[in-house]
């Protein structure tokens, strides 16, 4: 049963043909079958878990208070602050680190009454793309256990398409929800900037992040949006607009809908087979009645050259605060308070980590402050204009999430150029605060395709819609890994 969605699911627990703790228990033994080649997990909360199950159970016996989550097991990054509950971000400075709150989705799912069965492995700090960067261990692609996952969602995706899980959440900052979801082929949905709260979302380049789910299908998508939008007191960067019900933005239609394809990322760096899967996507859109359009965007040449000056100068400065005294790792090799610092920083964070601290110092420093960062806030303006031109006269755009499929474990790790490069289709949405979904549209190689949907800044129900309508006439998501 824990191959199903979270709505297959929903209808099994009201109509009591299965019980939560049964699900839960089903997706524990699944954790226990594949997780040793899969790896997507570093911390399990299997008693926990079962004791929510059975509250859940409870609620759906008095039917109190329901909803589309309750009793239905989800994972959640690494990244987001468990009360009581390891998070780690992956790092080895965060190793001991026990939240004494949750992070606001994290309350939200929780009084939705989902059941938290875990935390999921991440590239260090989330920086990466491939899952490799993790300070504790990488995490193998269902798929094909040789290749990557993605990142840095990777455990997440990975999770949900082992169906260790049945939902999961992730964190995107230039592609960490989408491009692992397209690796892994299930969905994965990047809200706009300022749509869910950041508030309990260990912080990477603050005017980045967003948090998002990663799911089996579009449905479940919505379910998990409608649960974890809106404003919060706690983030002063969330919104303070209504939320809309976004299952009603589930239709089957997209009639008139005018779709933008961006040249750009349908031409030089692009993989062959990708290029020719998202053509047949597009084809199909076309013959389910959109008006497709070819747009340019000529900034975007620039984007990962600006999301590598202006993602490592927020993350140096959020990470100054790993320094041995108030949380995390310290060092035990120190004769002074400086020397401390130094062997804690040192000790605790891995090598991607310290490339971005430097890359972002340097960037942030007199003298190269109005060189590069500046620079690169104004050429993050010029993106902004170039989606604002496409989107006057289209509903939504389109590319591929990511340039290849699944690479080889290793393939990149010693070329960190080639592993920024990942995201080139990603990175130009969070420059400009978008929302962007990914799902899964065939397959190269073996080897999930996604499709990347972009809308209008709060237009998730546009985004939604067209991913919905394709996902209704198509049957990639219903594809499994043999593992
Ligand atoms: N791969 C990109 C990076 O390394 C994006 C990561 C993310 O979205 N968190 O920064």
């Amino acid at each position: 049963m824990n191959n199903k969605t979270a709505h297959e699911l929903h209808n099994e627990l009201k109509n009591k043909k299965i019980s939560s703790v049964e699900l839960t228990e089903a997706v524990f033994a699944q954790i226990e079958k594949v997780e040793s080649k899969v790896q997507a997990f570093v911390t399990l909360t299997k008693e926990e878990a079962l004791k929510q199950a059975k509250a859940a159970d409870e609620r759906i016996e008095n039917n109190h208070n329901l909803t589309p989550l309750t009793g239905i097991p989800i994972a959640i990054k690494d990244n987001m602050c468990t009360k009581g509950i390891l998070t780690t971000c992956s790092s080895k400075i965060l190793s001991n680190y026990l939240p004494p709150y949750n992070a606001t989705i994290v309350e939200k799912l929780k009084e939705a009454g989902a059941i938290m069965v875990g935390k999921t492995n991440m590239d260090e700090f989330a920086m990466g793309s491939s899952t490799e960067n993790s300070g504790l261990h990488p995490t193998n692609n269902p798929w094909n256990l040789n290749t990557v996952p993605g990142g840095s969602s990777g455990g997440s995706a990975a999770a949900v398409a082992a169906d260790e899980c049945i939902l999961a959440t992730g964190s995107d900052t230039g592609g960490s929800i989408r491009q692992p979801a397209a690796f892994c082929g299930v969905v994965g949905l990047k809200p706009t900037y300022g749509r869910v709260s950041r508030y309990g979302l260990v912080a990477f380049a603050s005017s980045l992040d967003q948090i998002g789910p990663l799911t089996k299908d579009v449905t479940d998508t919505a379910t998990v949006l409608n649960i974890i939008s809106g404003h919060d007191p706690k983030d002063s960067t969330s919104v303070n607009i209504s939320v809309p019900d976004y299952q009603k933005s589930l239709i089957n239609n997209i009639k008139g809908l005018k779709i933008g394809y961006i040249k750009e990322l349908l031409g030089k760096g692009i993989d062959k087979e990708v290029k020719v899967t998202i053509e047949k996507a597009m084809k199909k859109l076309a013959e389910l009645g959109a008006e497709l359009i070819e747009v340019s965007m000529p900034s975007f040449e620039a984007a990962v050259a600006t999301y590598y000056l202006i993602a490592p100068a927020e993350a140096s400065s959020n990470l100054a605060r790993y320094d041995g005294v108030k949380f995390g790792h310290r060092s035990k090799e120190a004769k002074d308070l400086l020397t401390m610092y130094y062997n804690t920083r040192q000790e605790g964070f891995g090598t991607e980590v310290k490339r971005r601290i430097l890359l972002g110092t340097y960037a942030l420093s007199a003298g190269y402050y109005d060189a590069y960062y500046l620079k690169a806030l104004k050429v993050r303006t010029l993106i902004k204009q170039d989606f604002d031109k496409a989107f006057a006269e289209c509903d939504v755009l389109i590319s591929p999430t990511a340039p290849t499929v699944a690479f080889k474990i290793g393939e990149k790790t010693a070329d960190p150029l080639s592993m920024y490069l990942s995201d080139i289709a990603t990175i130009p949405v969070n420059l400009a605060g978008l929302p962007g979904i990914s799902l899964p549209c065939g397959f190269s190689n073996n080897l999930p395709v996604g499709l990347q949907i972009i809308g209008k800044a709060f237009a998730e129900e546009t985004i939604l819609r067209v991913a919905f309508t394709y996902e209704q006439n198509t049957d990639w998501h219903k594809k499994k890994p043999q593992l």
